[in-house]
């Protein structure tokens, strides 16, 4: 890959007339990795030249996933056209290096929105609405849509769920129908199962996997390849079984054992010969991947020099830390950049407001208080922006975590802790961050925020403008609030810089303090945007100073950072 985001390889890229698509699905149990399986197979084909879109298909019945909590659901990735989805967006984003729109992700709710809409305005012109062929046949319509704008060689389509569950019974059937429809020898079914070590002898067992392939084909599917998830590499006498099994080559089971990084995995499905197969497969002829920053980005993460370096992240969802994927894997990112382990410790805001600060945070080489909504631990978040501030340890705000920064800059320089946001206090008396009208007064939760890529102006000769080095940038946004203009001259005029503010000037979108080695919040989430191979500004200049709070020297930048578009 090179720099902008295009494959690299110094060839011209072949780009086949038909549209090629590969399926993955899950079997045995959820949570095996599935969506780092697609997304590597997304590296993999764009390796090889060809242009690839990618998309999630969800069974739940919520249009989207931004209504749903975090703890039951993990993090809400918003896309730049604003659509909230599926965390796995972000896998898919971060490994393939592109950046998707909502078309990427379609729930079951999606759907059946969709088509009871459309039979509430008589278009079906009297018929009996059925699963098949009416919700099948927008299932296949919102497939076929994906990426249209960029053309895609290749449309890889990962179906949430295991293969069993009730409910994506009719994603697996307009699959199906999807491939006698493009023909054959276009689509590639890649079925992902588990094959766990169990039992007096700890063998890797089969069994699950043989049984969820049987499930699949009872279904009227019938794999073309089987990423066996186990803890080692199969053996393969354990491969040979497989095949035999689930009907498929010996060649097209392919083991994916555990390793240190998910970034590993591209790597290693690779030298196990997936790729070969893919593109043998669906007729793309030999291609030869390109994999090569991608091999030294790897091996930039697996051997820092400075092991490890702990960074806070205060939180009131870190029972389940999916809840804050992207801000995890964004750190990661910077760690390669400056060739640091950044090790997260865990904070409960909650925890926090009946403890000593230091108790928590003592030590760490910097605090990200990242985005959240409602008021249980918000206190616990200001009394990280507080620490941060005064102790002078690097700290970056995302959205919330910048409210919660000026917040506690107000309350500092007024004397009075009644300062807090209307969302948390209607009656505040000072309410530094109140709504943005347009967003806090509707009807709707749903997709109702302020969301997706907006512009913002960088002040010149403030941090934001040194990391960014550009004028003016776009960032994704989902919040309803935002800094009260009427508080502006109290923070500037005591040392907080508004180095970033939306092109009409109307709205802060990024704050910093003058006399801190690095205290930046921005309104917006940065997180989204940063790339393993691109880190992102915000996160590489907090590493930055992370280092040099616990080294006392600036480290040298293995790579600089760019914003991905
Ligand atoms: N709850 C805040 C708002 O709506 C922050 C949102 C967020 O952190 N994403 O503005």
């Amino acid at each position: 890959m090179t720099r902008d985001g295009t494959a690299g390889g110094g060839r011209a890229a072949r780009h086949p007339s038909q549209r090629r698509y590969i399926f993955v699905t899950g079997g045995v149990v959820s949570a095996i990795g599935k969506g780092v399986t697609a997304a590597s197979i997304g590296r993999m084909v764009k390796s090889r030249g060809l242009r690839v879109s990618i998309m999630k298909l969800d069974p739940y019945i919520n249009v989207d996933p931004g209504t749903m909590s975090p703890l039951e659901h993990g993090e809400v990735f918003v896309t730049v056209d604003g659509a909230e989805t599926d965390q796995d967006l972000g896998h898919y984003e971060r490994f393939v290096d592109e950046s998707l729109t909502g078309a990427s992700n379609l729930t079951t709710g999606a759907v059946y929105d969709r088509v009871i809409t459309r039979e509430r305005r008589g278009d079906f012109l009297g018929g009996t609405i059925q699963v098949i062929p009416h919700v099948t046949d927008e299932i296949k319509s919102r497939i076929r849509a994906v990426g249209d704008g960029d053309d895609p060689d290749v449309v890889i389509v990962e179906v949430g769920g295991t293969v069993g569950d009730i409910e994506n019974i009719p994603f697996l059937e307009a699959l199906r129908q999807l491939r006698r429809e493009v023909g054959m020898r276009n689509v590639l079914f890649v079925h992902v199962t588990l094959v766990p070590r169990l039992g007096s002898t700890l063998e890797l067992k089969t069994k699950p996997t043989q049984h969820s392939v049987r499930e699949l084909r009872s279904i009227g599917i019938q794999p073309d390849v089987v990423v066996c998830r186990s803890d080692d590499r199969l053996t393969p006498e354990l491969v040979d079984k497989i095949a035999l099994f689930a009907d498929v080559e010996s060649r097209a089971v392919i083991s994916n054992p555990e390793v240190a990084s998910i970034y590993e995995v591209p790597l290693v499905l690779e030298e196990a010969g997936l790729g070969a197969f893919i593109t043998e497969h669906l007729g793309l002829g030999e291609l030869t991947p390109e994999l090569d920053e991608w091999s030294a980005t790897v091996d930039a993460l697996l051997d820092p020099t400075v092991p490890e370096l702990e960074i806070a992240i205060v939180g009131k969802y870190i029972s389940l830390p999916d809840a804050y994927l992207s801000v995890v894997e964004a750190v990661r990112h910077a760690g390669i950049a400056w060739k640091v382990r950044p090790v997260i410790r865990w904070v409960d805001s909650e925890e926090l407001e009946d403890r000593d600060p230091h108790d928590l945070l003592a030590g760490v080489a910097g605090i990200i208080v990242p985005g959240g909504f409602g008021p249980r631990g918000i206190e616990g978040k200001i009394m990280a922006a507080h620490y941060a501030r005064t102790q002078k340890v690097p700290y970056l705000g995302l959205c919330l975590g910048m409210q919660v920064a000026v917040i506690e800059f107000v309350r500092q320089v007024l004397g009075t802790d009644d300062c807090t946001s209307i969302e948390f206090n209607p009656d505040t008396p000072h309410p530094a961050i109140h709504p943005m009208p347009e967003y806090y007064h509707v009807a709707n939760k749903g997709g109702s925020m302020r969301l997706g890529a907006w512009r913002c102006d960088l002040v010149a000769g403030t941090q934001a403008r040194r990391v960014y080095g550009a004028a003016s940038i776009e960032e994704r946004h989902r919040h309803r609030m935002e800094v009260n203009n009427n508080y502006r001259d109290i923070l500037r005029s005591q040392g907080m810089t508004l180095s970033g503010l939306s092109p009409d000037g109307a709205l802060v979108e990024i704050v910093e303090l003058d006399h801190h080695p690095w205290f930046v919040g921005c309104q917006f989430h940065p997180e989204f945007a940063s790339r393993p191979t691109r880190p992102h500004p915000l996160f590489w200049g907090f590493l930055e100073a992370a280092v040099r709070h616990v080294e006392g020297r600036s480290p040298v930048p293995e790579s600089v950072p760019e914003v991905a578009g």
